[in-house]
């Protein structure tokens, strides 16, 4: 007889009590990380999602901190930007709760999008935005809630073609490339419905007359966990401040107000104030929405 075997046998009776006795402890004190990689470029945003903690996490990249959100199964998500401007390379993402923590490697790949050189008419350039304007949609981009109300998917919100990319570092007037486009651009007939790309809430609602001089008639939606919605250069704007609006509800119509050179919707979403591709939210099944474990 072997005289190993009567101590394997021993291990082989015991070994499925202790992973069950492991696995309940492991469900109390085990942080489960998981980061989707497949927009991990610049302008793009990381899926990140985590179980096994009651304490409310935070996600560190690029040296800023990212509140998780919870969700209806009782795990945790944040989307979290990859700035269009950002050095494409080799990144760590790490998710803390309280004394826990998991590290992770991310690498961002460039986006490959050139210089755009547009032509403004001297009464078009001379126009700057106000400080209203800029104080008042900054404040509108940061809005942060708990409540996730683009849940049902995002969609296109205007008929029409894209007639500007997002991310297209952009030179006015021959001038040098300091931004870059943060939205894409929808060209479309004046007064075209404009349509909410998700469920969420009418955090901005802003008209030239009021300073809107460069973003034009304005609308900004909040659709819960860190993620807000631009439409500008509107001809009429169809929603208040407050309202709530589901996905494909009417906030407005095409327009031509503010900088703009003609007819367009530009569109932009924005993940906790920073712009990201919003084409990328029109996926079949993107990552966030999809079912977890
Ligand atoms: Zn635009």
């Amino acid at each position: 007889m072997h005289p190993f075997r009567p101590i394997f046998r021993t291990f082989a009776l015991l070994t499925p009590m202790l992973l069950i006795v492991a696995a309940s402890v492991l469900a109390r004190t085990t942080l489960e990380v998981d980061v989707a990689r497949n927009s991990l470029v610049q302008g793009g945003f990381v899926t990140v999602d985590a179980r096994g903690t009651e304490t409310a996490p935070v996600v560190s990249f690029m040296e800023k901190e990212w509140p998780m959100f919870r969700q209806e199964d009782g795990s945790w998500q944040a989307l979290v930007p990859v700035e269009n401007l950002s050095e494409p390379g080799r990144y760590s993402l790490t998710v803390s709760a309280g004394e826990r923590r998991r590290e992770l490697p991310v690498t961002v790949k460039p986006n490959g999008l050139k210089v755009q050189y547009i032509t403004l008419s001297p009464s078009k350039s001379s126009l700057h935005a106000t400080a209203i304007e800029k104080s008042r949609v900054k404040a509108a981009l940061m809005t942060i809630t708990p409540d996730r109300l683009f849940a049902e998917g995002f969609i296109r919100p205007c008929k029409g073609e894209t007639s500007s990319l997002f991310g297209l570092k952009r030179s006015y007037n021959g001038g040098p490339a300091t931004s870059y486009h943060k939205g894409i651009d929808i060209a479309a007939p004046q007064g075209t419905a404009v349509h909410s790309t998700a469920g969420g809430r009418v955090v901005l609602a802003g008209t030239v007359p009021e300073g809107f001089e460069v973003h034009g008639n304005t609308v900004i939606l909040d659709h819960g966990q860190g993620v807000t919605s631009v439409y500008l250069h509107l001809d009429s704007i169809s929603v208040k401040e407050g309202q709530r609006v589901e996905k494909g509800g009417q906030v407005g119509t095409v327009g031509h107000t503010g900088i703009s050179t003609a007819p367009h919707l530009h569109w932009g979403v924005y993940l906790y104030g920073v712009s990201v591709n919003p084409e990328l939210f029109l996926v079949n099944r993107p990552v966030f929405l999809r079912a977890r474990r």
